[in-house]
């Protein structure tokens, strides 16, 4: 088990863009953290570079305090799981399992006690013998799993483990990844696109966007004060309702004024910040009757498209040119083409610099 530290680690591949830049943070001893993001944003090379398997342009990565920027990656202590699970095809599972350990020479006993635990707690044990064309695609990514798992390193490294699976294994390898690092206790660090995946996993997340970290910290913070309109966009499915406008002082209070709709904000926003856009959660947009008052934000809006998924139904509506989804219970779903009233209590509001992107506290 260790720390991972990343001081100022950069990477610009030749003549590309900068894959990673400055990334300047600890994943702490026993941690499993997942980097995020939208293909292309940086997460895979900086993983990479953890592993060794990628030089760094500068900076330096610390595995338990031994500085380890230009070791060969056999000399890190760390284990990684691919999404192609590259088993070798003509050696079994138990071959699989135990062939890293046998090319570092460790003596046949080890091998066949680590293959025994690994297999146990991968319930792999009834599948010793078999061959990988013979094992289903989730067994397939169990024995890439347990190939790290015999390594008994200090890190887990993974890179989209699940990405080749369809979504009802997906989910169930998630949860037995979560159950091996309850059970392990050792550092992990997980990359993936998938938010549902990194909300799920995360003991924290690190968010990323075009190489840059946008926002490290637990799932639920994130989710609850995003820092910034990326953040806010990428975490969460429906995607956060995203109003641009402009601030105005009228007699009843602020309100988010557009070309065609105007907003009561219940509350003022910083009063430098004119022009701003204001986010809602589709779970915080409330479906009310027209006469309801309780809250303090209400508005009409006209449904374009209803979506029942069984246990919830979104609603997508326009209030203005501004889109609108609102999560609701599938009971009594409203037609297309028909107005719906709808409110928000103040305090669920988020607010962003229009320029910038950046969260702005209300006053
Ligand atoms: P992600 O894992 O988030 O999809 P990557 O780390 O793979 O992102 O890529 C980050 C950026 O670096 C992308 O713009 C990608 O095109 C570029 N990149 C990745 N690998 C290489 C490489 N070997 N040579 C040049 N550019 C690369």
């Amino acid at each position: 088990m260790a720390e991972v530290v990343l001081r100022s680690v950069r990477k610009v591949y030749n003549n590309g863009p900068v894959a990673v830049a400055d990334a300047d943070f600890a994943i702490h001893d026993g941690e499993l953290l997942v980097l995020v993001g939208p293909s292309g944003c940086g997460k895979s090379t900086l993983l990479r570079m953890i592993a060794g398997l990628e030089d760094v342009t500068s900076g330096s990565i610390f595995i338990g305090n031994r500085d380890v920027t230009h070791l060969e990656p056999r000399d890190r202590d760390i284990a990684m799981v691919f999404q192609s699970y590259a088993l070798y095809p003509h050696m079994t599972v138990a071959e699989n399992l135990g062939f890293g350990l046998k090319l570092r020479g460790h003596s046949a006993a080890d091998i066949a006690e680590r293959v025994r635990k690994s297999a146990d707690m991968l319930e792999l044990g009834a599948l010793l013998q078999r061959l990988p064309k013979q094992l289903s695609g989730g067994q397939r990514q169990r024995v890439a799993l347990g190939r790290a798992l015999v390594r008994q390193p200090q890190v887990f490294l993974l890179d989209e483990p699940l990405s080749n699976l369809d979504a009802r294994l997906r989910t169930t390898t998630r949860a037995e990844i979560a159950r091996l690092h309850r059970a392990l206790g050792t550092t992990m660090i997980y990359v993936t696109h998938d938010q549902v995946e990194a909300m799920t996993l995360g003991q924290r997340i690190v968010v990323m966007s075009d190489g840059v970290i946008q926002q490290i910290d637990e799932p639920m913070r994130i989710y609850q004060r995003p820092a910034n309109l990326f953040v806010a966009g990428f975490l969460g499915s429906p995607a956060m309702n995203r109003w641009p406008g402009t601030v105005r002082g009228e007699a009843n209070g602020a309100v988010l004024a557009a070309d065609d709709a105007t907003l009561p904000l219940g509350r003022s926003v910083a009063s430098q910040h004119a022009d701003i856009v204001v986010g809602v959660r589709p779970e915080h947009v409330h479906r009310i009757s027209p006469h309801d008052l309780s809250y303090e934000i209400r508005f009409d809006a006209t449904i374009d498209l209803v979506e029942s998924v069984g246990s919830e139904a979104f609603l997508h509506a326009r209030f203005g040119s501004w889109p609108v989804i609102v999560r609701v219970s599938p009971q009594d779903l409203p037609a297309a083409g028909a107005t719906i009233s709808l409110g928000i209590a103040p305090e669920k509001l988020h607010f962003f610099d229009a320029t910038t992107g950046q969260r702005i506290e209300p006053d």
